[in-house]
């Protein structure tokens, strides 16, 4: 789809496809990933904005060849074996589960995510704003998957937006908010002063990648259970600096929401009204100076993720923030 024709089409820039739901024989039962959390959200976002399933743009899936833009072959012909896309989506029992299965139940949704987060890059740079019911894999880089992120999609999102719109995008923020540091996007843009990356992460759960920390401009590590308060009075810190030091054209907001309190993996204690307080203070900072910004829903484990997610989105379009450029 070209920039051109997305202008004429009267709907708000929320990413979604039915395609993006994990399914393998009941097996992602066993992983504590809500597996269809776009679904969920996208659901909820109907009843509460009154829209209909077709009010959402739909993302064909990636191609090989866009994979390639990133990835390296090598890497792309590794998810041929069960074994390795099983340590990525830590779920053992698929390593028995024949290739097709794996990637039609696994790869293929997170095929449709990742198209899904460039069409929102594409988008955002039209509305100003952009939402991807999905995506936000960021402990994966070109050559290495992990921690349930089997394609780089951040790192193919800005790739595609400074090969296609270089007139527009040459200078791009990652604001990680999820619960986990983002070594993948991390890895990819070590040594590129064009991306500056925000990371505020529990330092002490998965990954622990000190390697990647080095990519990190303006980075919180926090500690188990922190709370509202200080993440909040942190954040607003961290965006004042980050503006002060690098003028983005456009913002990748990578909106976990595993920080939540109660969330067995991030383990942090921040509550839903704490998320929806983050969640306006990055639109509001970026949206106020016309900076177009891309969310991605990245992490979020439990179930009562989807109600959190769907209120901010409510909240963000309430004050005003998702009006169209
Ligand atoms: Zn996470």
């Amino acid at each position: 789809m070209q920039c051109e024709d997305l202008k004429t089409q009267n709907k708000l820039p929320i990413v979604y496809s039915k395609k993006y739901s994990v399914h393998f024989a009941g097996l992602e039962k066993l992983h504590p990933f809500d597996a269809a959390k776009g679904k969920h959200v996208q659901q909820l976002l109907c009843t509460e904005l009154s829209l209909e399933s077709g009010d959402f743009y739909n993302p064909v899936e990636i191609t090989k060849e866009q994979l390639l833009k990133v990835h390296t072959p090598k890497y792309l012909k590794s998810l041929k074996w069960s074994f390795n896309v099983a340590c990525i989506a830590e779920v053992p029992p698929l390593i028995f589960m024949p290739n097709f299965t794996v990637q039609s139940g696994y790869l293929r949704p997170m095929r449709f995510q990742a198209a899904g987060s460039i069409l929102a890059g594409k988008l955002a740079l039209e509305y100003g704003w952009a939402i991807n019911l999905g995506g936000g894999f960021h402990h994966c880089c070109s050559y290495k998957g992990g921690g349930f992120c089997p394609y780089a999609d951040i790192t193919l999102l800005i790739v595609r937006l400074f090969e296609l719109e270089a007139s527009r995008v040459q200078r791009a923020m990652i604001i990680d908010l999820d619960a986990h540091q983002g070594n993948g996007h991390e890895r990819d843009f070590q040594n590129v002063d064009t991306v500056y990356i925000l990371d505020m992460y529990n330092a002490y759960i998965y990954p622990k990648d000190h390697e990647a920390k080095s990519s990190i401009r303006c980075g919180v590590e926090l500690k188990h259970f922190t709370e509202d308060g200080y993440y909040l009075r942190q954040l607003n810190r961290c965006l004042m600096q980050s503006l002060a030091e690098f003028k983005p054209d456009v913002v990748i907001y990578n909106a976990g929401t595993d920080v939540l309190r109660g969330d067995p993996l991030g383990n942090l204690a921040i509550t839903e009204e704490g998320v929806i307080e983050r969640d306006r203070l990055v639109f509001s900072t970026f949206r106020a100076l016309g900076i177009p910004v891309v969310m991605l829903l990245s992490g979020g484990y439990m179930k009562s993720s989807k109600r959190v997610i769907a209120d901010s989105i409510v909240n963000l379009q309430r004050q005003g923030w998702l009006s169209l450029n």
